[in-house]
C-alpha cells in the first residue's frame, strides 16, 4: 500500500513568502490524513498533486494559531461543497473548546463532525493502522502522533503448498493465518516453512511543537519516518528553552537515541537557514532532511527500500503554474497553448475548487 507524507506548511509560528505554517498531508493508500491545520492548508492542497481533497481525519497537535487558523476555512469549503462524509478531528486536552471558539466563524455544517480529545498514550484504531497520541511538552497541552501500521503476515508460498498437496482455495487462506489443516486423505499439513517472515508495519512520527522529549524517543525508537520540529538552531537553546521549543541539534540527538531511518526537520523560524539547520542535525545524525512546502517524502515497505524525499515532489505541476510573463522581447501574448491545457486540467481535477454557488460564504 502507498505511503507519503506532503509537507504543506514547515514554517514555524509565521508564514514567510515560501513556507506556510505548519501542516502535513499523508497519504495511505485512499485515505487522507492532515497533521495540524495552519493558515493557508487549503492554498497548499490546491497546490499540490492530492488536490483539495476530502480529508478524512485531522490529528491536531495543540492549539497555537499556527497549527489550527486553517480549521475554519478548510471546514467551510467543506461545507459549500456539501459534503457529507463524517470527518474527525483529533487532538490534545482542551481542543474541544478550540473548535467551539470557532463555531461562530465556522457556522453550521452538513457534514457530522467530531472532535475528541485524546491524552497522551491514547489510541484510535484504523483500518491496518492505528494513531497513536504521544505526550509532549509544549506551554499548552499538546500531544505528537504516530502513524503506526499493523504488521503483515508473511508472504504465502502456493507452490509449495501444491506440492505439499494442498489444494488451491480456502485451505490456503487458514495456512497463511498460522493454522495446520487436514487434507481430504487425512494428511495434517503445517504452516511451517509455507509462510515467510511477518513483514513490519510502517511507523511515521510527527512530534508537533515539543521540547525534546522521552516520550517521543519512546514512540520513534527504529521508525520509518520521524518528522521532529526545529525552531531554532542551538545558538538559540535558551530561547528554544523559554518558548518550549526544539534546536535542530536537539532533534537529531534525539533521532539519534532512536535509531530513527529518517529524521525530516520542520516548524523553522525565520530566523534559522535551512542549510545551517540541516548542517547542525547532520553532524549528529546520518540521514537528515529539511522539506519545504510541496516536497513529499515517499515510505516503501522496508523490503523495498529506503524513504526518500522527493523536492517539489508534492506539487501539482499543472493546476498550480500561473502563465510564463510576457518575455522581454515584449511580445505580450495570450496564454499558451500549454497553460490552457493545464487550466483545463485544473478545471477537470479540481472542480469542486470553483464552487458554484458561494453566497453563503
Ligand atoms: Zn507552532
Ligand atoms: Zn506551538
Amino acid at each position: 500500500m502507498d505511503l507519503d507524507v506532503i509537507f504543506l506548511g514547515t514554517a514555524g509560528s509565521v508564514p514567510s513568502a515560501t513556507r506556510q505554517t505548519a501542516a502535513t498531508l499523508i497519504r495511505r493508500g485512499g485515505e487522507r490524513i492532515l497533521v495540524d491545520c495552519g493558515e493557508g492548508t487549503q492554498r497548499r492542497l490546491m497546490q499540490s498533486v492530492a488536490g483539495l481533497t476530502d480529508i478524512d481525519v485531522v490529528l491536531i497537535t495543540h492549539g497555537h494559531a499556527d497549527h489550527i487558523l486553517g480549521l475554519p476555512g478548510l471546514l467551510r469549503t467543506f461545507a459549500l461543497r456539501e459534503r457529507t462524509r463524517p470527518l474527525a478531528l483529533y487532538g490534545p486536552e482542551g481542543m474541544r473548546k478550540v473548535l467551539r471558539d470557532l463555531d461562530s466563524v465556522v457556522g453550521k455544517l452538513p457534514y457530522p463532525f467530531a472532535v475528541t480529545e485524546v491524552p497522551g498514550g491514547g489510541e484510535i484504531r484504523g483500518d491496518g493502522y492505528r494513531f497513536e497520541a504521544i505526550g509532549t511538552r509544549h506551554r499548552v497541552p499538546s500531544v505528537g502522533w504516530a502513524l503506526v501500521e499493523d504488521d503483515r503476515r508473511g508472504r504465502f508460498d502456493i507452490e509449495r503448498a501444491r506440492a505439499a498437496g494442498v489444494p488451491d482455495g480456502p485451505l490456503n487462506g487458514r495456512l497463511q493465518r498460522g493454522e495446520s489443516v487436514t487434507l481430504d486423505d487425512g494428511t495434517i499439513v503445517s504452516p511451517d516453512g509455507l509462510v515467510g517472515e511477518t513483514r513490519l508495519g510502517r511507523t511515521l512520527v510527527f512530534s508537533g511543537d515539543t521540547r525534546p522529549c522521552d516520550s517521543i524517543v519512546a514512540r520513534a525508537i527504529d521508525c520509518d519516518l520521524l518528522v521532529h520540529e526545529a525552531t531554532f538552531l542551538d545558538e538559540e537553546l535558551e530561547r528554544a528553552r523559554d518558548t518550549h521549543h526544539s534546536t535542530a541539534r536537539e532533534a537529531a540527538e534525539l533521532a539519534s537515541e532512536a535509531r530513527v531511518r529518517l529524521l525530516a526537520l520542520t516548524h523553522l523560524s525565520m530566523r534559522s537557514p535551512p542549510r545551517q539547520i540541516r548542517a547542525e542535525a547532520e553532524a549528529i545524525h546520518g540521514n537528515v532532511v529539511v522539506p519545504r512546502d510541496l516536497d513529499l517524502i515517499e515510505i516503501p515497505y522496508r523490503d523495498r527500500g529506503d524513504s526518500v524525499l522527493v523536492r517539489g515532489g508534492g506539487r501539482d505541476a499543472g493546476p498550480s503554474r500561473t502563465p510564463e510573463p510576457a518575455s522581454s522581447t515584449g511580445h505580450a501574448s495570450a496564454p499558451s497553448r500549454s497553460w490552457l491545457g493545464d487550466l483545463q486540467r485544473r478545471l477537470r481535477l479540481h472542480p469542486s475548487t470553483a464552487p458554484s454557488d458561494v453566497a453563503g460564504s
